[in-house]
């Protein structure tokens, strides 16, 4: 139990972190947020900003390994495996191939659904009243598909979404795909409207999310990298980081793909791969998309904003590659294409690449260290950590009171590494 008041100093400025930061503040705690780079400036930048209770179904579907075996022999998947030794992946590679099936599925598809439910709520209640300049679109997300063979599969999935979960959608025939978004063109074989999802412009929603924390007095440091720590038995006593130590009450690791090795100092073993993604922005052309869409024949996500849109893609397993191969964001602009009615602009505003921090069950990881008393996780976020980020936010806020979470903590136990 500790008292609003003492100090919590969270290591890592991206969404999680900043959403930790809002809960714990308004919380009466003072928090300081210590980030490497720039506030936001990895993962949470340039995503696809799809705020997605619909986005029940996990990475690990029976499907995932026939996918990623195909990946071996085509380079332009979306979905790729890179060959490599590293024995850290090949486990993590184990780990995840023994959860694509239709039991671990359902099973982390309910944990993941709880979470997800939580956070759309705690968005709605953060946005509803300011939406903090995120171009909050409350407009659903509209699935796509250009042939029946796709509509029909995700029929299937629509109705296990529907049986489980409850998460059901508005199915649009082809037809009215053009007057529904006038960027579509005709000849779509239609699409499935999820209405209770809704879509930000990711780096607006945290330069926003930011300014308002600091209004209220969260500190944010830049450029100022966690390097280690120092301890008292089960008590961090310090940090050490490159501007020198840092004393807190408390200490969060929200440090997204990166956070295995720094989750080493906290004498944990976090299983995280980066899973690499690529977006491009553009300005709006005429007839630009003005529903949040996915593509899910060509795994291509198109967000529109109010001075443009982006296209978001991919999912690279190859190690922390900082590369963006112009390759890539030509696929992203060839997979989306077919679906358009007019040509995209020729030229990109950013062109940006992030690694999802990956876990090898799907879910995030948010709980206490469990070698010690005052260092949380909250990482591990994979496809979803913008989604996520309020209710991760929330539970943290909680544990660190002492009071009982709102959800169950326990599937996102960091002990089950353990
Ligand atoms: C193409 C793409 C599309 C996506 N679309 C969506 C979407 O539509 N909806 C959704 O919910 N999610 C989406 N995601 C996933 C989402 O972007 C991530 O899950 C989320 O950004 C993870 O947030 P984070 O705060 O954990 O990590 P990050 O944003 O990576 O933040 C971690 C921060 O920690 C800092 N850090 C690391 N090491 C240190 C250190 N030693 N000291 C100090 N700071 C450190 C880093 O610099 C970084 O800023 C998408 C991802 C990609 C790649």
């Amino acid at each position: 139990m500790s008292q609003p008041g003492e100090s919590v100093i969270i290591i890592g400025g991206g969404i999680i972190g900043i959403a930790c930061a809002h809960y714990l503040s308004r919380a009466g705690y003072g928090v300081t947020v210590i980030e490497q780079g720039t506030v936001a400036g990895a993962c949470s930048h340039g995503n696809c900003g799809y705020i997605a209770p619909s986005h029940v179904l996990p990475l690990t579907t029976p499907d995932a390994i026939g996918e990623a075996a195909r990946s071996l022999f085509n380079p332009a998947a979306a979905f790729r495996v890179k060959p490599r030794a590293d024995p850290a992946f090949l486990k993590w590679l184990w780990q995840f191939a023994r959860r694509c099936n239709r039991r671990d599925m359902l099973s982390a598809a309910a944990h993941l659904h709880a979470i997800l439910q939580s956070s759309a709520a705690e968005y709605a209640a953060l946005l509803s009243d300011d939406p903090m300049g995120s171009q909050w679109r409350k407009a659903g997300l509209l699935y796509v598909f250009q042939t029946e063979e796709g509509l029909a599969a995700h029929a299937e999935e629509d109705r296990l979404l529907t049986e489980h979960f409850g998460v059901s959608a508005r199915r649009i025939e082809g037809a009215e795909l053009p007057q529904f978004d006038g960027a579509l063109r005709s000849g779509l074989a239609g699409g499935y409207l999820y209405e209770d999802d809704t879509s930000v412009r990711a780096d607006r929603l945290s330069k926003g999310w930011r300014r308002k924390l600091k209004d209220s007095g969260v500190r944010f440091i830049e450029h100022c990298s966690f390097e280690g720590l120092e301890k008292n038995g089960r008590i961090v006593r310090r940090i050490l980081t490159s501007g020198g130590p840092m004393q807190a009450d408390h200490y969060v690791l929200a440090t997204g793909a990166l956070s295995t090795q720094l989750a080493q100092h906290f004498g944990a073993a976090l299983p995280i791969q980066p899973g690499k993604g690529y977006s491009i922005t553009m300005e709006a052309p005429d007839h630009g998309p003005t529903h949040p869409m996915l593509l899910p024949e060509h795994h291509v996500g198109i967000t529109p904003f109010d001075d443009g849109f982006r296209l978001g893609s991919m999912m690279e397993f190859a190690g922390y590659d900082r590369s963006i191969p112009k390759v890539r964001l030509q696929q992203l602009r060839s997979s989306a294409e077919p679906y358009l009615r007019a040509p995209l602009p020729e030229t990109n505003q950013e062109e940006w690449f992030g690694w999802r921090p990956m876990t090898w069950d799907s879910l995030p990881i948010i709980g206490r260290a469990p070698a010690l008393a005052n260092a949380l996780f909250a990482t591990g976020h994979n496809m979803l950590g913008l989604t996520l980020a309020p209710a991760t936010g929330r539970l943290v806020g909680e544990m660190i009171a002492g009071q009982t979470p709102h959800i169950d903590p326990e599937p996102y136990s960091p002990a089950r590494f353990n």
